[in-house]
């Protein structure tokens, strides 16, 4: 895995978006959605694994339904100093517009708690295109999963709220400020 094409769509002198490098949590693996008015609103869904943070662009945002099933188009992997990008990326580079960072935390696999084994079974999941995770962020939590959808187009996948005590069906959107800075788009 490398920051190729992370880093050929961006010119790092116009935008303040970090350059692509690998890093990663010592403890406990994070996650982060950013919600991004570029030409169409919509969030980011980012998972740190192995060093990068695999990510899926997901139009109509999260969900807390079990019954909602979210298209959730993986895109280029992000560096992991990319779960603190917030503001905005200048008129005329790629993904122009503004950033918030939505929601962040961490995340465990339910079944494992060794680091290196999560590690390895969430690059498996992965390949087979089915990856279940419990996300412990401020507004996300609980068990989703994301499945990739057996259709032409090769990066669609859905994310898809489990069932468990956390599954609810207010919308989770309408909660719409920053994290970390309390900001509104
Ligand atoms: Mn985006």
């Amino acid at each position: 895995m490398s920051f190729n094409k992370y880093n050929q769509k961006r010119n790092f002198n116009l935008t303040l978006e970090p350059e692509g490098n690998r890093k990663q949590s010592s403890a406990e693996l994070i996650f982060v959605v950013q919600k991004h008015a570029a030409s169409h609103l919509h969030y980011d869904f980012r998972l740190e694994i192995g060093g990068v943070l695999k990510s899926w662009a997901i139009p109509k945002g999260p969900s807390m339904n079990p019954a909602d099933k979210r298209l959730a188009i993986m895109v280029e992997d992000h560096p992991y100093d990319y779960k603190d990008f917030e503001g905005t990326i200048p008129e005329g580079n790629y993904g122009a517009g503004k950033v918030i960072v939505w929601d962040n935390g961490t995340y465990t696999l339910a079944d494992e708690d060794e680091l290196n084994k999560v590690e390895n079974r969430l690059e498996s999941d992965l390949q087979k295109g089915r990856l279940s995770f419990v996300l412990n962020g401020k507004k996300l939590k609980g068990e989703f999963t994301l499945v990739k959808m057996k259709t032409k187009q090769r990066n669609a996948w859905l994310l898809i709220k489990s069932t468990d005590q956390y599954a609810n069906n207010t919308d989770i959107l309408l909660q719409d400020k920053s994290v970390i800075s309390n900001r509104t788009l």
